[in-house]
């Protein structure tokens, strides 16, 4: 493995880079460039911890690092305040994309919170198109750079607030129109899927695809409340789901596991996991690369291999509004 001046990666002489890709579990509220940040901040008087993109840069990864969801999540505090414009969120949104089709993606959900991007005035509504707007913007960008890249919306609901209904309303209008999906996003540890039952219901009988994120600071229970109450398709992360995973036999690369009644569900169902390793690591829900102390013992039955498991395509629908959609 080799990295060249671009940070690329080459493998056997290959460039990841290149490889053609699918995101499933990017945060638009996430992405900012640093640069984009200094510029929205300037233009809104907007203090900021650094004046460098550079600097900027290194105060992110060093929040980010904290070891904690709680303190992760803080660094959300910067990014929403310089998108509360539509300015703001369309160009978050193009930049996002653009730079999505760069690094080789051809296909990509970004999921982000409506409902915090509202202290400028922004109806829900116009939040959503003006997203929308910056999407489009960068799909066409790419097009011109002779990259092809189609991105859809998880609109997302926050767990610890009450609003979650009307989120879930808001992305069955915009089905057709930019959203493919449904989220809810914040602090796991004691704000439950279940809290949002009626959103989810009115999801279901809306046939609207549903991904939960689950099982990353909350355990097994958080897992079995996304897929009871949420009726989630996907798991966001889901990685402690291996709480429910007993390594019975191990010789060499051949690993026999136990599975427990969740464990199997979720690989018979074939539900697939959003993992994100690097995030697990910044938020504390593993301490280190292959770190497995978390698993616990409550299994019943011997399976396959693990490194056998099949994946269905794991994507939900890509955006119908515009005739170029592939
Ligand atoms: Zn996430």
């Amino acid at each position: 493995m080799s990295i060249d001046a671009n940070g690329d990666v080459t493998l056997q002489g290959v460039s990841l880079r290149s490889l053609p890709k699918v995101s499933l579990h990017d945060h638009l509220d996430g992405a900012l460039r640093p640069s984009t940040i200094l510029e929205l901040a300037d233009s809104i008087g907007l203090e900021v911890p650094e004046s460098t993109p550079a600097a900027l840069g290194k105060w992110f990864a060093k929040q980010s690092d904290s070891g904690s969801l709680v303190e992760y999540l803080k660094t959300f505090d910067l990014t929403t305040a310089v998108m509360q414009t539509k300015e703001g969120l369309a160009r978050v949104a193009r930049e996002f994309v653009q730079d999505l089709a760069a690094d080789g993606v051809v296909y990509g959900e970004v999921r982000w919170a409506p409902e915090q991007h509202q202290a400028g005035g922004l109806t829900l509504e116009q939040a959503v198109e003006a997203v929308q707007q910056g999407i489009e913007e960068g799909e066409d960008a790419a097009d011109r750079d002779g990259r092809s890249i189609r991105v859809g919306q998880l609109i997302t609901a926050m767990r610890h607030t009450d609003r979650a209904r009307e989120i879930a309303e808001l992305a069955v209008d915009f089905r057709g129109r930019g959203a493919v999906g449904f989220d809810i996003a914040g602090p796991e540890d004691g704000f439950p899927p279940s809290n949002h039952r009626a959103a989810f219901d009115y999801l279901a009988e809306n046939f609207f695809p549903v991904t939960v994120h689950a099982g990353e600071a909350a355990g097994l229970a958080s897992i079995r409340s996304a897929l009871l109450d949420g009726r989630a398709l996907r798991l966001g992360h889901g990685v402690r789901i291996a709480e429910d995973l007993q390594v019975v036999t191990q010789e060499g690369d051949e690993v026999q596991v136990q599975f427990g009644d969740l464990a199997r569900w979720v690989r018979d169902r074939e539900i697939p996991l959003e993992l994100s390793p690097s995030s697990n690591l910044q938020t504390g829900a593993i301490a280190a690369w292959g770190d497995t102390s978390r698993r616990s013992s409550t299994t019943s039955t011997i399976s396959r291999r693990s490194s056998s498991t099949r994946l269905r395509p794991p994507s939900f629908r890509s955006r119908s509004g515009r005739s170029s959609s592939s």
